[in-house]
């Protein structure tokens, strides 16, 4: 397709969402409408910038310096190390209409995204985005709880770990990973990120459990942070010993190091997996000099992802609320409003969470209930049990160019077949509507899947995007088709 028809492909989604014609799933909301009206204002405000961003190689993951090549444009990835102040968040999205075409996204890791930048505007973004003051982390994934700092429920305070363990990886053995091998510290708490994958993964011993994941609004009382306690490491699911914290840095740099060892592209996953108990005691055997190391066995718990979406209880008095753009993509004008709003209710700070959440910190309970209801109104979800919080979507056609579907349009539409059907599926993002067989938007299992393809979509049971689909739908009835899937295959 050349540049000029996809341009007008744009152009006329954009229209159709406008104004509410073209096919039954484009009657978009009025956040929708919004947002299509900020992609032509944006047109007017000139790209800066003389020099050409370089692009994202293929499997490396998008960046601010690097952004990747995507269908309305390039994409730049952020992701934050703590809270933004609420201005700064507000200035991000200005600079995301101002250089790009104003549409943002949280992933599921919890990443900010900006899209449709242009090579020529990806380097003054960059530049704006550097003066922005935001706590932007670079080099190694090394995640640490959301709340990390502010929820007391935490067995211990993650972030110097993690920083620990990121400046090790900036140099030596483990700054040869490849590019989207992840670390998570999880200080447990009310938003474990016990569900969130990871090459390695430390969490404090009493919260491996099943039942690690997803307490939040009705927490019970705190208890006090920095409990000294063990550390679990695990790597590749498997479950690899028991350390003192104050080994825990060496130690997941050591196992880093042995990763390099096996080439750039190497996974603990494939590493791990491939030796089956082998591969564990390779993992083991790096670490026999580690003071303290236990070994443990066996698989490491499976857990549901935590949902940020909610009031949170953090220091006395004070709440995080969670929020979350339906299916993680806002317009900038919304990220902007909610992000004055905060500021105007007395919060200090807003972090992007995974399981694409936004959370709004230091607000008093009743300034938490206003922004809660000035958020909905501003297109975010407040509730968890909202329909959309169900469904999984990438952003599909038009705005990827390998979308054969679209993808977000769609989810919206099927929202209410879902809603209609509460039962039906398990809580959690079981309803996948990819754009194509990539599934990013849920790389996992999900209970329905519409995958799309040239000739329509098609249809996995129990399966992911790229499992052979059992029949294809057409397009044109697709939401009652998956109605009647949801009131009797699932229901
Ligand atoms: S799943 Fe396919 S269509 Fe959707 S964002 Fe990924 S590559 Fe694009």
């Amino acid at each position: 397709m050349s540049a000029r028809a996809k341009e007008e492909g744009r152009a006329g989604a954009v229209a159709a969402r406008d104004d509410g014609s073209g096919p039954p799933w484009s009657a978009a909301p009025a956040p929708e409408r919004a947002e299509a009206a900020l992609v032509q204002a944006r047109s007017t405000v000139p790209h800066a910038g003389p020099q050409a961003a370089p692009v994202a190689r293929r499997g490396a993951c998008p960046t601010l310096p690097e952004p990747m090549a995507t269908g309305d444009g390039l994409l730049a990835r952020l992701a934050l190390a703590g809270p933004a102040a609420p201005g700064s968040l507000a200035a991000l999205a200005g600079l995301a209409l101002a250089h790009g075409n104003g549409i943002l996204e949280v992933t599921a890791r919890g990443k900010l995204q900006v899209r449709g930048l242009t090579a020529a505007s990806a380097p003054a973004f960059a530049a704006a985005v550097g003066e922005l003051g935001l706590p932007i982390r670079e080099g190694l994934e090394v995640q640490a709880s959301p709340l990390a700092g502010r929820d007391r429920r935490c067995a211990f305070d993650p972030r110097p770990l993690a920083a620990a363990i990121a400046a090790g990886a900036r140099s030596g053995p483990a700054s040869r990973v490849a590019p989207k091998v992840a670390v998570v510290v999880d200080g447990g708490g009310l938003l474990p990120l016990a569900g969130l994958p990871a090459d390695i993964r430390l969490a404090p011993e009493a919260d491996i459990s099943p039942a690690g994941g997803g307490r939040s609004e009705h927490a019970g009382p705190p208890e006090a942070q920095d409990r000294p306690g063990g550390l679990v490491l695990s790597a590749g699911g498997r479950l690899v010993g028991r350390l003192p914290p104050a080994e825990a840095a060496a130690a997941v740099l050591a196992l880093l190091g042995l990763l390099a060892e096996h080439g750039p592209a190497a996974r603990m996953a494939a590493l791990v997996g491939s030796g089956g108990a082998e591969g564990v005691a390779l993992l083991r055997a790096r670490l026999a000099a580690v003071a303290g190391f236990q070994p443990l066995e066996g698989p490491e718990p499976a857990a549901a992802a935590a949902e940020p979406l909610g009031l949170h209880p953090l220091e006395p008095g004070r709440f995080a609320l969670g929020l979350a753009p339906a299916f993680g993509q806002m317009s900038a004008a919304a990220l902007a409003a909610l992000a004055r709003a905060a500021a105007a209710h007395g919060a200090d700070g807003i972090v992007p969470a995974p399981g694409r959440g936004l959370l709004v910190l230091g607000l008093l309970a009743g300034q938490a209930e206003s922004l809660r209801a000035l958020a909905a109104g501003l297109g975010f979800l407040a509730d968890p049990a909202d329909p959309r919080r169900r469904i999984a979507a990438c952003p599909g056609a038009p705005a990827c160019a390998s979308g054969r579907l679209p993808a977000r349009l769609l989810a919206e539409a099927l929202a209410e077949a879902v809603a209609a059907v509460p039962a039906a599926l398990p809580a959690g993002p079981t309803l996948h509507v990819s754009g194509c067989a990539k599934g990013c938007a849920h790389p996992a299992a999900a209970a329905i899947t519409l995958v799309g393809l040239d000739a329509g979509a098609g249809l996995v049971l129990q399966g992911t995007a790229c499992d052979a689909p059992r029949r294809l739908l057409p397009l044109d009835g697709l939401v009652p088709a998956v109605r009647r899937l949801l009131e009797t295959d699932l229901g």
